[in-house]
Formats: structure tokens, C-alpha cells, sequence
């Protein structure tokens, strides 16, 4: 994917202390600020400072002429552990996904693939820009998978939100409206592994909801969550199941809708829930590249969402089928919006269009608030930490830009990104991933990949 245009510089020593950002087009997704041409300076990882002139003597100085910075995208919804299947499925339909993925790889993981398939997502979210990461975790096979999934996101740098989701073995149990409850092996994970919410990687539950079990074992299993003092994530609106059992609306008639859940895809939740979820203060999900590519999913909801007030976050979903960067989900959004228009004028002429400004703020701040790390991420604001990324605007693919938003959505690719910080640690810098260990995880990703490769395939 980096089809960078420009010749790499030499490798430049990577900062340890502050930093100072000079002269660079800031889209600060903050609404006081907007965006300026200005500096930033960062200190013991938080923006310390944003404005003209700053000085700062020991800081290492980022040149920020044609360059834009803006917060790090934040992805809402990628199951990481299947990073090192990645493109396998180009062009599957959900029958292939299940075969493959949910019966045929899914059992056969180890912890160590698991460990392997996560950091190797996480490493890829982190070059093409993607600061936070919520990782869907499926993959809970036993107690030593969801350690390894952890120990990979704490590894990478990332900013990660480890969704405790449930085991991929056994699956007509775990899928397709099973009656069993969330794995009670979270309460271990949120009491030994991740306790603490101010943490760099943090816990968050992907729960099946009422499409995947049913609205019953949702309930116990949203208590469960709150229990625990923790957000929970499920999929919805999912192709023909989306009608059939009204995820949202079922659970807004139990009365369970409030503002610590994330509800991914909603393509075919009806207007009604889409309604309640703006009523209730709930979040959404559009992953709009996954989306447009697997069959009878259904239309990404981004034009739906915002007719009822929903700034919908966007996700990759699984780096299985599409690529793990967020210039793609933007792109497929606005795609699939035209497309709509093209083939239901009736349903799509009517709803909001939207522009890559509003992409962008979609890509980063309604992630930061759909993920509930709006307090620490998200927006160029002082007092955060630093997560953010410069973006070159000089490569002959954007130059000569003439609408900074519109050049990074509609032209951007994972070699634009020069710099990545993630709470002012350079985790890409002069263009390259700064992990000390990346030939090794290479080689590992090719020996989990081809020993998955050679299961023999599981008929469904
Ligand atoms: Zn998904």
C-alpha cells in the first residue's frame, strides 16, 4: 500500500523528549479551534500548547511546511486477530467468511497466533495513521488467547481498546441466536489485565447482541459490562437479521439503550431505530469498505445516521476482506452514498450528504467519542495527549493541493503519513514504523499465515 511517490530520507534519530510542531496545516477537529496554520508543542506526552510562534529549546522541531497534522484516526471495530490472514478474502461472500474464518481458522488459533495476528494489525493500523485501535476481540478460545491479544496491543504502541468478545470455537454455540451468556473469563481479564481505565490499552466488551444470541442473553450480558464498569460494542442491522430481530429496537424496548454502547453497521436497523439510538445517546459504527464489498450485508447507514443526528465513527471491521486504512472506509462512505443515490434516488436524494471535513471529523473525533476516550484523544486540543499524525501534502499525488480535507480523504494512502505519535511517543517517524523488532514479526505473520493457510477447510 505505500506507494509513496518521494525517495525515503535517511533514517532520522527518533525523539525521546518534547516535541514542537512549527508551521503546519492544523485540522484540529477541536470545534473552538478549527483549523490555522500554527505550532504545537508537546510535553511528557500532551499537547501543552497550540498557536503561532511557540518556542521550545529542547524540543525536538517537526518542519511542518506542507505538511496538514491532524488527531490519529481511530478505528471502532476490527477483529486484529486477523491480521495475519489479511487479504485472504478479497471478494468472499459471509458463507465464505464463515467458512474460513469462523469454522475453519478460528478454532485451529493458538495464543500465539492470536499474539502474532493482533500486533501485526496493530503495527499496520499505526503506519497508515490509525492512532486508537478498538480491537473486536472473537478469538477468545481460552484464557491464554485473550492474554496474548493484550500482550500484542500493549507491545505495538497503539492506543488500544481491548473488546473482550467471545471464543471462536464451537460456533453455531457462540453465533447464530446461541443462548449462552458473555465468557465469564472477562472478570479475570478486567481484574488482573486491564484494571485501569487510564491506561494506554483499556477494556471494553464486544457483546454478540440480539442478532447474533437473542435480547434475553443481551441483557445479562450488557449487565455483565456494566458490572464491570465498562462499555460494550455489538453488531447490528446486519443483512436480512437486521428486520428479522431489530437489534436497537429490542433493546430499546427492554430499556437497556444509553450512551456506553456501540452499535456497528446498522445498515438494516429501520428509521425507528436509528431514532431510538439518537434518543438515547448511543454511538454507531459505519464500516463503510466491508460494507461495499460483501454481498447482502447491506448499504453503509452514514446518510441514514445523520438524517436522525448521528456522527457515526468508521472501522475496517477484518483486514480479511478490505485494507486496514481508514483512507478506504472514507472513500467507500462517499462511494456508496453516490451509488445510492444512482440506484434509490427516492430513499438516498433525501438524506444529508456529507463532505470530507465531516469524514475526517467521523474518522476521528466521533471515534474518540464512540470508544469513550474523548477525555484523552481525538481532537488537537490542549491538555490531550498527543496522539496525532502529519500528513505530507508535497507528494505528487496530492500536490498542488487545493483543499487540505479534501485532498487527504479523496487522494490519501498510508505512504502520505510521515509522522505517527500516540501520547507524543513516535510510533512511525521519517516515514518508517519505529517497533525495533519488525523483520522477526514479519517472519512470524508468514509462519502463522501458512500453517492457518494449510487447515483443511471445515464445511459448514
Ligand atoms: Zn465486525
Amino acid at each position: 500500500m505505500n506507494n509513496t511517490t518521494h525517495q525515503p530520507e535517511p533514517r532520522q534519530p527518533v525523539p525521546s523528549g518534547d516535541i514542537l510542531i512549527k508551521g503546519a496545516h492544523l485540522l484540529t477537529q477541536d470545534p473552538e479551534l478549527g483549523e490555522l496554520v500554527g505550532d504545537i508543542h508537546i510535553v511528557d506526552g500532551k499537547i501543552a500548547a497550540i498557536g503561532t510562534d511557540l518556542q521550545a529549546d529542547d524540543a525536538t522541531v517537526i518542519d511542518g511546511t506542507d505538511r496538514a497534522v491532524l488527531p490519529g484516526f481511530i478505528d471502532t471495530h476490527r477483529h486484529t486477530w486477523q491480521g495475519a490472514v489479511r487479504q485472504t478474502g478479497i471478494g468472499w461472500d459471509f458463507a465464505a467468511y464463515r467458512q474460513y474464518i469462523q469454522l475453519t481458522w478460528g478454532p485451529e488459533y493458538t495464543p500465539n497466533d492470536v499474539y502474532v495476528g493482533n500486533l501485526i494489525g496493530a503495527l499496520g493500523a499505526l503506519d497508515a495513521g490509525i492512532t486508537t485501535l478498538r480491537d473486536e476481540s472473537h478469538i477468545q478460545n481460552s484464557p491464554a488467547h485473550s492474554d496474548q491479544a493484550v500482550a500484542a496491543l500493549q507491545a505495538s504502541g497503539i492506543r488500544g481498546v481491548f473488546a473482550y468478545g467471545w471464543p471462536s470455537i464451537d460456533s453455531n454455540k457462540w453465533m447464530l441466536r446461541g443462548e449462552a451468556t458473555h465468557p465469564d473469563d472477562i472478570r479475570r481479564v478486567r481484574e488482573e489485565l486491564l484494571p485501569d481505565d487510564n491506561a494506554l490499552v483499556t477494556l471494553q466488551a464486544m457483546l454478540r447482541g440480539p442478532e447474533l444470541s437473542t435480547t434475553e442473553v443481551t441483557a445479562k450480558d450488557i449487565a455483565l459490562a456494566r458490572d464491570l464498569g465498562i462499555r460494550s460494542s455489538m453488531h447490528v442491522g446486519n443483512g436480512p437479521w437486521g428486520p428479522q430481530f431489530r437489534g436497537i429496537g429490542s433493546l430499546g424496548e427492554a430499556g437497556l439503550l444509553d450512551d456506553d454502547l456501540l452499535f456497528i453497521h446498522c445498515c438494516t436497523s429501520d428509521d425507528e431505530e436509528l431514532k431510538m439510538l439518537a434518543d438515547s445517546g448511543a454511538h454507531a459504527s459505519v464500516s463503510a469498505a466491508i460494507e461495499a464489498v460483501l454481498p447482502g450485508l447491506g448499504a453503509p447507514a452514514t446518510g441514514r445516521l445523520l438524517k436522525f443526528g448521528i456522527r457515526p465513527s468508521l472501522s475496517i471491521d477484518t483486514e480479511a476482506t478490505v485494507a486496514g486504512d481508514m483512507f478506504n472506509v472514507m472513500r467507500a462512505a462517499l462511494s456508496s452514498h453516490g451509488l445510492g443515490i444512482t440506484f434509490d434516488p427516492d430513499t438516498y436524494g433525501e438524506l444529508p450528504s456529507f463532505t470530507p471535513r465531516d469524514l475526517l471529523e467521523f474518522a476521528t473525533i466521533a471515534g474518540a467519542k464512540a470508544s469513550g476516550l474523548d477525555d484523552r484523544t481525538g481532537s488537537l486540543t490542549v491538555g490531550k495527549d498527543a496522539d496525532l499524525i502529519v500528513f505530507r501534502l508535497d507528494e505528487f499525488t496530492t500536490v498542488p493541493s487545493a483543499d487540505i480535507p479534501a485532498s487527504i480523504v479523496g487522494a490519501g494512502h498510508p505512504g502520505n503519513i510521515e509522522t505517527v505519535l500516540v501520547a507524543g511517543k513516535a510510533a512511525k517517524w521519517n516515514g518508517r514504523l519505529t517497533h525495533p523488532d519488525l523483520d522477526h514479526i514479519r517472519a512470524q505473520g508468514e509462519e502463522s499465515r501458512d500453517r492457518l493457510l494449510a487447515t483443511p477447510l471445515v464445511e459448514g
